[in-house]
């Protein structure tokens, strides 16, 4: 296979060699990385917060990329379904934007009564300079609301330089309501999205083990739970590389610990409730967690046992945003007696590759922030017959005819939870099993 030769230090094939595994460093230009941009990084993760306003600060083209990018649902409001931009034309760049960007914050907070309003730096205000905090500052003190800047120009770094923009803006809400009646039993969700309404499904989990969720980060999140969310006992953290800095920046100034977890497939799930209910050490959590997985296996595994049938030895490819997802997805093909034979990540760390690459099979190709045309040659070098991945990755699988199954924002099926792995099943199964491929 051909590959750019900058390109190699970032591949591994398990077995073949010593793990060694180039990440975290910016994407090599004009190799048309998968990956997205500083700015996409911290839209994606401020999203959800369904009752703020976000209003991109940049051309028209950055809001148009990130309008509505997650499938992450609402309970209430949906403000954070429309995409506001200030819209930067070339006068602007010249003069600066700073005034388009106060009249726009203070028509639209007039108009839609957002809890708190996110402005997101894109890469021409970091060219230009726009003082988006002197601007903030001020429309927050005329409109009594929080106005919080995102400095995400989306050229500083790669997409999890984003993530910790999300996280230090959340981390100007925390610390700001009311805590005096929460459980000593409670939690804050991290890194889960709401896609397809699987935070409500997790949140019902913990319910049913006796402990309260006080804020959601951020699917179907508010703004007054993010400001109490300093008063739960523990922050539990999926999708680490999005929120993890939330939750350290929260240790640091709050003396709230954190778990990671993932509540994908059928182990991590089960493992993400017990570890939740070791983490306080309280005998009826406990029972009440094991209750639980009982309870749900007893409902799943007889259904599973029809995909396996047909799954069993098929191959699979992973390439998702969190490398910590990647762990799940190998467990749950696992699951399913199937075998994965690629697995990649836009963000992973080397820790995270390294568990990846002690995990996988010898030969599995683990790689870190790939593309296109090697994405092409792995599916075709190991015949996969199933690719997972996001809505760029679709169209790569389609034109090999592979079968495809979407796990990343856009997608409308729950894949987490006890039932998302049924899901995740009947999805799987129909995609490798469609007639369709033989026409391909
Ligand atoms: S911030 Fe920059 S890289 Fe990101 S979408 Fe906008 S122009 Fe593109």
């Amino acid at each position: 296979m051909e590959l750019l030769k900058e390109r190699q230090d970032q591949i591994h094939r398990t077995g073949e060699e010593p793990f060694a595994l180039v990440c975290n460093k910016d994407s090599l230009a004009g190799a048309v990385s998968q990956r997205a941009c500083v700015f996409c990084g911290s839209r994606v993760v401020l999203y959800p917060i369904a009752d703020a306003l976000h209003l991109v600060h940049g051309p028209i083209g950055c809001a148009v990329y990130t309008w509505d990018i997650r499938g992450a649902l609402s309970s209430g409001p949906e403000l954070h379904r429309l995409s506001f931009s200030t819209d930067l034309q070339e006068l602007d760049v010249i003069f600066g934007g700073e005034k388009k960007l106060t009249a726009a914050l203070l028509e639209l907070i007039e108009r839609h009564k957002p809890k708190a309003a996110f402005v997101y730096a894109t890469c021409i205000v970091g060219i230009i300079g726009d003082d988006m905090e002197a601007v903030c500052r001020a429309v927050e003190k005329e409109t009594g609301i929080p106005v919080i800047p995102v400095q995400s120009e989306g050229f500083k770094g790669n997409k999890r330089a984003g993530y910790t923009a999300a996280c230090n803006a959340m981390g100007r809400l925390i610390g700001t309501g009311y805590t005096a009646d929460i459980s000593p039993y409670s939690i804050n969700i991290l890194g889960d999205f709401n896609l397809a309404g699987e935070i409500w499904m997790i949140r019902e989990y913990f319910q049913r083990m006796g402990v309260e969720v006080v804020a959601n980060v951020t699917g179907d999140g508010r703004v007054a739970d993010i400001k109490r969310a300093h008063g739960a006992a523990l922050n539990v953290v999926q999708c680490s590389g999005s929120t993890m800095d939330l939750a350290n920046l929260m240790e640091k100034e709050y003396g709230v610990p954190s778990i990671r977890v993932s509540y994908f497939g059928v182990e991590d799930m089960a493992q993400a409730l017990y570890d939740v209910a070791a983490h306080f050490d309280d005998p009826a959590i406990m029972d009440k967690a094991k209750e639980l997985v009982a309870e749900e296996l007893q409902i799943l595994l007889p259904k599973l046992e029809f995909y396996k049938k047909g799954l069993a030895g098929k191959k699979a490819a992973i390439y998702v945003g969190g490398s910590f997802k990647a762990f799940s997805l190998v467990k749950a093909f696992r699951l399913l007696d199937m075998e994965v034979v690629m697995v990649g990540s836009q963000t992973g760390t080397e820790e995270e590759y390294r568990e990846l690459a002690e995990i996988t099979d010898p030969g599995t190709i683990i790689v870190d922030d790939t593309n296109p045309l090697e994405l092409t040659s792995f599916l075709e070098e190991k015949e996969v017959d199933i690719f997972v991945g996001g809505v760029k990755e679709r169209p790569i699988a389609y034109k090999l005819g592979v079968g495809f199954c979407d796990h990343n924002h856009e997608r409308k099926e729950a894949l987490a939870g006890f039932s998302g792995m049924l899901n995740f099943a009947e999805e799987v199964y129909r995609s490798v099993m469609s007639p369709v491929w033989r026409f391909t």
